[in-house]
């Protein structure tokens, strides 16, 4: 069952559908993410996320047909920060085992910013990468070692080429609004870091619509993966 109910954030009302009878907990979420939680002020899951996080936690891979406003971001983050947190890295300089991939600057920022908060009780570290901007910052950052990395295609590619970040460690890869990124022309972009992936890693795919092309790229690298269509 589900229904909708509105939440105030940032002065914008939203509508967002959530499930009535499911908590976070019955999706096998722990502790410190159901507190972040908590200060978010969700209280149950949304249809994507209901859907999408078991099959995540179980290491499958997952293709979602779903829409920005449907809690599509929480679908992914949750379940991977959760996964990495129980399994660490003691490396100080390591190397990225999550990459997210986004069509535009603002929303991977806003990836960025939804994995600091759902992610600010554990101490995982996370950057955000981008073009238009001076790389420097950027260079510096992933110099520190990240755990995750959220980033457009293009200035993602041009600073693996510039030798400042490997893909070797990637352990969970996410290519969200796949049909954005293809209307915007990063096909050859994504199979260039497609190429960089290893082999071994868990894939999902997030994407409002689901065209042709974009079932021909999800056939390109997902492995057995599971449908979830909350559009
Ligand atoms: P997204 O589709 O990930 O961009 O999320 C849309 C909006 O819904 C964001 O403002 C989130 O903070 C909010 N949101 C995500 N999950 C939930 C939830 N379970 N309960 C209430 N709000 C949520």
């Amino acid at each position: 069952m589900s229904f909708t109910y509105f939440i105030k954030r940032k002065k914008i009302s939203r509508k967002i559908k959530v499930l009535k009878n499911t908590r976070f907990e019955d999706l096998n979420i722990k502790a410190p993410f159901l507190k972040a939680l908590t200060d978010e002020g969700y209280i149950t899951p949304t249809p994507i996320q209901n859907e999408t996080i078991p099959f995540v936690l179980q290491g499958l891979d997952v293709m979602g047909m779903a829409q920005t406003g449907t809690g599509k971001t929480a679908a992914f983050t949750l379940p991977i920060l959760q996964k990495l947190n129980a399994n660490q890295s003691v490396e100080k300089a390591r190397d990225p085992r999550a990459l997210i991939l986004a069509p535009t600057r603002e929303l991977a920022i806003q990836i960025n910013d939804s994995i600091r908060n759902y992610g600010k009780y554990i101490a995982l570290k996370h950057t955000v990468i981008f073009g238009g901007v001076k790389q420097g910052p950027q260079v510096k950052l992933l110099g520190k070692g990240m755990d995750i990395i959220v980033a457009t295609p293009g200035r993602l590619l041009d600073l693996i080429n510039q030798g400042f970040c490997s893909l070797n460690k990637i352990e969970f890869f996410v290519l969200d609004e796949a049909d954005r990124m293809l209307d915007m022309g990063f096909i050859n972009d994504i199979k260039k870091v497609l190429k960089l992936l290893p082999n071994r890693r868990q894939n999902l795919l997030f994407s409002a619509t689901m065209p042709k092309s974009i079932a021909t790229l999800a056939g390109s690298f997902l492995n057995n993966a599971v449908m979830v269509d909350v559009s």
